[in-house]
């Protein structure tokens, strides 16, 4: 998710500052559920339309919102981290109220999701997090929040928050609050992820849901978790050799190098896929595949309608694995690894195979030879 671009930059809408998206960083990076997704959406577009017109208390109520979504999405990770201690803690919390809690209309399809503990009073809903060891003084500091959001969200006429100063200082009270939090699930998600993906259900690709390890890997595991940003940042820098010895320790580490790619990808504006090492494995000698797959261009679309398939000969080694990337305007051969940018190739003027150019013709050799003879 990226913020949205103002419509009118003409009228100097103040810029929401970076601060504005921390949350974002603390929120799932992919959804089993776009609703899900278009509420966070929603209300990352509130905040920013509210600051950009100087309605910093709107915008810091909707910033509350956010946090809590985050604070959520963590509580649904402790329900898998440690399903029986969050539930002794929900009884505890709910007493005669928590049957209530498991109807149908406060789960999806019969499971938890992160809404379901919007019915718990919100300073109540922190002590759910005592299972992962939340101690008195951050318990305290999170209940402080919802008291003052409280103040700030009644009807009473006034607007209290009308600085800019004020609102950054909220800003910064809530994303380092949401760090806090989330840092109390850090070791036991780590544990977690390891044990999952040494399971043969998770890593045989004779068992697993989907073959393909980047499907596996966002389906059954990033997705199904509501893995945020943050967290895959702590997953991605487990190194491949603490799988060293593993039964399935080739599957393992490929689908780990697709946790790694994920991050990349998610991390990097100026991604470079001809330089990832994983692309580079992962397509060897199919330069095809990797034009259809990560740059989306069907050569059955590119048949029927006329457009080109980006697939050349290579002008080094001769194979048909050159696969061009428009964004970067660089070739790459899966075949011999050479890299060329748009500059060094050229396609002939008469019969249109490709060539490297040269500054005088882009006329390719096989032509001129023939133009001689005749
Ligand atoms: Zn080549
Ligand atoms: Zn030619």
């Amino acid at each position: 998710m990226k913020a949205v671009e103002s419509e009118h930059p003409e009228y100097a809408i103040p810029e929401p500052p970076d601060e504005l998206f921390k949350m974002l960083e603390y929120l799932p990076e992919e959804f089993e559920d776009d609703t899900e997704e278009k509420y966070i959406d929603a209300l990352m577009l509130a905040a920013q339309t509210s600051y950009e017109n100087g309605l910093y208390q709107f915008a810091y109520v909707q910033y509350h919102m956010l946090f809590m979504t985050a604070v959520y999405y963590a509580i649904l990770k402790v329900t898998v981290l440690h399903e029986e201690e969050l539930k002794k803690a929900l009884y505890y919390l709910l007493k005669d109220r928590y049957s209530d809690f498991w109807k149908e209309t406060n789960t999806k399809n019969g499971k938890l999701y992160f809404g379901s503990f919007a019915i718990i009073n919100e300073s109540d809903v922190f002590m759910l997090l005592r299972v992962v060891g939340l101690d008195n003084n951050l318990l305290g500091e999170l209940k402080k929040l919802v008291e003052e959001r409280n103040r700030y969200a009644h009807a009473n006429g006034q607007l209290q928050l009308t600085s800019d100063e004020l609102f950054m200082e909220a800003l910064n009270s809530y994303n380092n609050k949401v760090q806090r939090v989330v840092e109390l699930l850090k070791n036991d998600l780590i544990a977690f992820y390891k044990k999952t993906i040494s399971d043969p259900d998770f890593y045989d690709p004779d068992i697993r849901a989907y073959l393909d390890p980047d499907e596996q890997m966002i389906q059954e595991f990033i997705k199904e978790y509501s893995l945020s940003r943050v967290e895959l940042n702590w997953l991605r820098k487990i190194r491949l050799s603490d799988f060293d010895g593993c039964t399935g320790e080739t599957e393992i580490k490929t689908l780990h190098s697709a946790l790694i790619h994920y991050y990349r990808e998610l991390t990097q504006d100026e991604y470079q896929p001809f330089d990832d090492p994983y692309v580079q494995h992962k397509y060897k000698n199919n330069a095809a595949e990797f034009v259809e797959r990560e740059l989306e261009i069907s050569a059955y679309e590119c048949g029927k309608e006329g457009g080109e398939f980006p697939v050349y000969e290579c002008p080094e080694c001769g194979e048909e694995q050159l696969a061009y990337n428009a964004d970067t305007h660089r070739y790459h051969c899966f075949a011999c690894d050479h890299n060329y940018t748009d500059e060094e190739i050229s396609f002939c003027e008469r019969c249109g195979s490709i060539m490297l150019r040269n500054d005088a013709v882009d006329i390719c050799p096989v032509c001129l030879e023939n133009m001689s003879k005749e």
